[in-house]
């Protein structure tokens, strides 16, 4: 369910009174019927961290969701309102501050840390669209479901055919604010396997001296 801020903010964002109604009240029917609910909320610089702060503890405490995703807005080219979008030091600042105090902790944020260190930056990282594409009736999206270069009707031709070296922050000028978990969150997760192996290769060689 996506859920962009409390009603005010959110009827705002969809451009429609009375869904942030509808979305609670369909929220709390799929937990009395034992469903798992997972949000995801878009944050947007008419967003503070107080505003952030208001909505993921009424998802978290009040509602009792099962997990909550979040995302800084990405700029899309055919938004109708391009001046609500976050820069890259906006975010970070935004999400340090709404995490600050224990929020982070606290919260059922369905991140892994490293993606979450990389919203309040602590850490940096290329993109990964490949990792989390967007299928449609049109065929796999390039790059990503944010930007639209083209489809293809297999995830092998847009794996095996997209240029991605031309793709993320830096490289692209489309993708220049974007910090979204689409590109991201896949980087931070292959990021955690990467030292987790490493961790564990430590581990298995400090065992293994250990014995003889
Ligand atoms: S940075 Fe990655 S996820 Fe973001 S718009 Fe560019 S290609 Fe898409």
């Amino acid at each position: 369910m996506h859920i962009d801020g409390l009603r005010e903010r959110h009827d705002e964002s969809v451009a429609k009174e009375g869904v942030f109604d509808e979305a609670v009240a369909a929220i709390k029917e799929a937990k009395r019927r034992g469903f798992r609910v997972t949000t995801n909320s878009t944050f947007f610089n008419t967003d503070t961290p107080q505003t952030i702060i208001e909505v993921l503890n009424f998802l978290n405490d009040d509602l009792q969701v099962d997990e909550m995703m979040i995302s800084p807005a990405y700029a899309y080219e055919k938004a109708p309102d391009q001046e609500h979008f976050l820069g890259v030091e906006q975010t970070r600042e935004l999400f340090r501050k709404a995490f600050a105090g224990g929020n982070r902790r606290r919260w059922r944020l369905n991140h892994s840390p490293l993606f979450l260190d990389f919203l309040e930056g602590k850490a940096d990282f290329p993109c990964t669209a490949w990792a989390i594409p967007n299928y449609s009736l049109f065929g796999w999206q390039r790059p990503c479901y944010l930007m639209s270069d083209g489809y293809v009707p297999t995830y092998r031709e847009l794996v095996e055919e997209t240029d991605w070296e031309k793709y993320g922050r830096g490289k692209d000028p489309r993708c220049a604010n974007c910090m979204a978990h689409c590109g991201y969150e896949p980087t931070a997760v292959l990021a955690t396997m990467g030292s987790l192996k490493e961790s564990l290769r430590a581990v298995r060689e400090t065992a293994s001296g250990n014995s003889r």
